[in-house]
């Protein structure tokens, strides 16, 4: 009887095996996703497979319309898909209704978009201040955070300005303050530089850097090669597709 008890190597096996699944932070099996208008059904997305490591910087390159923002939105929960399963930190998040969905969205995912999205009426403070006042954080703790995400991309001095008032690059440290001020595991960002100029790009690139060195999770499209050289790994994206996969620091 004893001796049908798994030995050692079953256990490490198991083992093993545990370690590989909570070192996989996003799992998106067979994920589709189409879109219909009265005119034309378009699929986005065909039966995309990817895991994405806790703690990795991931890159997602190719041409315009290929899917890239979808497969982006769907990741970050701003968008469901029309079929197959996504596991978020080991929760199954397409059964979840729109207002769990939401919780999870808000305190795991900061978003920068291209545009910044920044609300031109708020100064910068009150941009940044905006998702933790979504959440019902108080006010000495709203202040602080809000401080703290400001000095990471090295803005503090700049708290009163309005958008309006800053260079791109600002407007974008900006909204990646937003993005990390409620310190969010996964930060995905969708061509976070491709309105800037070099320098501000650059910039901008140092901060992700550091959040990433720092611990986060990022997903990053870009069509800058030396900006998609920086992630771990790169994926090659073509007609709703993953179609190649490369290791940059490998190379
Ligand atoms: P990329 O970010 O790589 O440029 P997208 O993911 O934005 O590509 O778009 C992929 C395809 O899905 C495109 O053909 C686009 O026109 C279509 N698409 C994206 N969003 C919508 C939408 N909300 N409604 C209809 N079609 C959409
Ligand atoms: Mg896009």
């Amino acid at each position: 009887m004893l001796d049908s008890i798994p030995g050692p190597s079953a256990r490490e096996r198991l083992q093993a095996r545990l370690a590989e699944a909570s070192d996989r932070y996003a799992s998106l099996r067979k994920v589709s996703k189409l879109f219909r208008t009265s005119l034309v059904e378009t699929a986005a997305l065909h039966d995309v497979t990817l895991d994405i490591r806790r703690g990795e910087f991931l890159a997602v390159m190719g041409p315009s319309g290929c899917g890239k923002s979808t497969l982006l939105n769907i990741v970050a929960l701003l968008d469901p898909p029309t079929s197959g399963a996504y596991l978020l930190d080991g929760t199954d998040v397409t059964r979840l209704d729109e207002l769990r969905l939401g919780d999870i969205r808000k305190s795991t995912v900061g978003f920068v978009f291209q545009s910044f999205n920044l609300i031109d009426t708020l100064t910068v403070y009150q941009n940044v201040e905006l998702p933790l006042l979504y959440r019902s954080v108080p006010r000495a703790e709203r202040c602080a955070r809000v401080r703290q995400a400001l000095t990471r991309v090295n803005l503090e001095a700049r708290m009163e300005h309005f958008p309006n008032q800053l260079s791109g690059g600002q407007q974008q440290r900006t909204a990646v303050a937003r993005a990390i001020v409620g310190n969010p595991k996964l930060i995905v960002a969708d061509e976070p530089t491709g309105n800037l100029d070099t320098r501000n790009g650059e910039e901008v690139m140092a901060i992700l850097q550091d959040l990433h060195a720092a611990g986060s999770t990022l997903l990053m499209v870009t069509h800058s090669a030396a900006h998609a050289a920086r992630a771990e790994r790169v994926l090659h994206m073509l007609d709703g597709r993953i179609v190649r996969e490369e290791s940059p620091a490998a190379r």
